[in-house]
């Protein structure tokens, strides 16, 4: 039997070139992965401006202003945010200006308008302001230059906006790797029609294309095949849309009628294994057609298939947009203790709230309630047999999971 790594590592080995990234508009780049640094153009902020409404000084000339003694100075004009001109500020006398307005050369501090009369010609100012008060310097949050953004970091609103402001309009993101999504079984019909006795719904092509989704690939396709053999080699040997990855469910165990093993077995290069682990234990993974596509043969059992897809699929979706593979754990403490399969990793999904992880529920390979009620799948080693309360616990987080709620 085959450990989890060693099969990942077959898995990953199939991806022999990662897809060259692509360039994108920032408002294209959301929940896209950075191929490269993003550098920045300008000085963050730009030019030396005012943080508030309210008047440039000197602050030599407003030292002795107070409530009680306010000092008056004449007011030179307006400057409003946008405005291009460079002002020269007299000495003794004020200019209004507006949040993001730049400072007046001579200028060193900002009452805001809050101490003052609102004066337009003349101003009565109520508070002494020291040098660099209410005042943005010039690059001090970013320099021209500067890597504002590392390769690998996930695009987010705060990105897109560090980006935009640091005047880079586009962005070298990693490529979308083109998945197809096959699932197989006679058993299976679509969500929503009516199921005869012994018919189930095809829940792991939708949830597959979810997951895939959801972990930045661009699904071409996801369909069902009955198991036929025939059916199934002619459209594995030439899938429509060159797909740099194609994923089946279903037919890969021991039974009689597990056609995409029985077909695929006979190519010579797709390997069905076992591999020790609980659940997703058969599992085959090689390449296909005269492109040699990748190939990752799930099992059926929709939690198997959801797990597989986690520790498999994933990394080599990562490999084929040019990121690490290696998808790190995160601990946690166990709040509650259960056992563990001996001799083969197990994949618990939990629950993680404050008091730490527990399982979801069932932990049956068909059993969907719990998995729908799981934040992270918890990773037991071959060797553990039992979880203790407040045992350290090594966690998966879900693909898709971090979602928020609308
Ligand atoms: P198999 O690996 O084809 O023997 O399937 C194992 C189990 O998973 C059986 O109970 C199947 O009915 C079930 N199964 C297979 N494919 C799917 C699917 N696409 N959606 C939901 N359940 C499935
Ligand atoms: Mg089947």
């Amino acid at each position: 039997m085959r450990s989890v790594d060693e099969h990942r590592a077959a898995v990953v080995a199939l991806i022999s070139a990662a897809l060259p990234p692509v360039t994108v508009s920032l408002s294209d780049a959301l929940g896209r992965v950075l191929a490269a640094d993003v550098v920045a153009a300008v000085d963050l902020p730009g030019f030396d401006n005012s943080a508030m409404d309210g008047y440039a000084v000197r602050s030599a000339d407003v030292v002795d202003a107070s409530a009680a003694s306010p000092v008056v100075l004449e007011v030179d004009g307006d400057i409003a945010a946008g405005d291009t001109r460079r002002h020269v500020l007299r000495p003794g006398a004020t200019m209004r200006i507006m949040t993001g307005a730049p400072l007046p050369e001579g200028a060193d501090a900002i009452v805001p308008v809050e101490a003052s009369d609102g004066g337009v010609s003349r101003v009565a100012l109520n508070l002494a302001a020291e040098t660099g008060r209410h005042l943005r310097r010039q690059g001090e949050d970013v320099r021209t230059g500067d890597v504002v953004l590392r390769a690998g970091t996930h695009v987010g609103p705060g990105q897109v906006a560090l980006a935009a402001a640091s005047n880079v309009a586009e962005l070298s993101v990693a490529a979308k790797p083109r998945v197809s999504i096959m699932s197989t079984g006679d058993e299976l019909m679509l969500p929503g029609q009516s199921l005869q006795y012994g018919q189930i719904v095809d829940s792991n092509s939708v949830m597959l294309a979810a997951l895939a989704t959801a972990s930045g690939a661009d699904v071409m396709g996801s369909g069902h095949l009955n198991d036929d053999a025939e059916a199934m080699a002619a459209l594995l040997g030439d899938m429509p849309g060159q797909p740099d990855l194609i994923l089946t469910t279903g037919g890969v165990s021991m039974g009689a009628y597990d056609t995409v093993k029985e077909v695929l077995s006979g190519t010579g290069t797709v390997e069905f294994v076992k591999v020790a682990m609980r659940p997703g234990m058969p599992q085959g993974a090689g390449v296909v057609g005269e492109r040699r596509t990748p190939i990752i043969t799930l099992p059926g059992n929709p939690v198997s298939s959801f797990v597989s897809f986690h520790v498999f699929v994933l990394p080599a979706l990562r490999a084929l947009a040019g990121l690490d593979p290696e998808i790190a754990t995160i601990e946690s403490v166990a709040a509650q203790g259960w056992s563990s399969i001996e001799g083969k990793a197990e994949f618990t999904r939990v629950v993680v709230d404050a008091d730490g992880a527990r399982p979801s529920g069932g932990q049956g390979s068909h059993m969907l309630g719990a998995l729908a009620d799981a934040t992270h799948l918890a990773v037991v080693d071959a060797e553990t047999t039992q979880i203790r309360p407040g045992d350290t616990v090594h966690l998966l987080p879900l693909v898709g999971q971090d979602w928020p709620c609308p």
